[in-house]
């Protein structure tokens, strides 16, 4: 019944996927893996700094293709 619900985000910004895992009794000690063979953490990002800067995703995906170009 307390399954968590935790988010992962592919430190890969060119990939920037998200999975979302559900915790239950077992203890993950280590990060997933996305597809693309990046580490995928839980993002720190405090919502309320989210709300109030719509134009970040944008300024991501710009970068994103940059990063692509690497
Ligand atoms: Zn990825």
């Amino acid at each position: 019944m307390s399954t968590e619900r935790q988010v992962y985000r592919c430190q890969n910004r060119a990939c920037g996927c998200e999975i979302v895992v559900t915790k239950t009794s077992v203890e993950t000690k280590t990060n997933p893996r996305c597809f693309c063979g990046a580490e995928m953490k839980k993002p720190y990002s405090p919502p309320v700094f989210r709300m109030l800067d719509p134009d970040d995703e944008l300024v991501s995906r710009l970068e994103a293709g940059r990063n692509l170009a690497q």
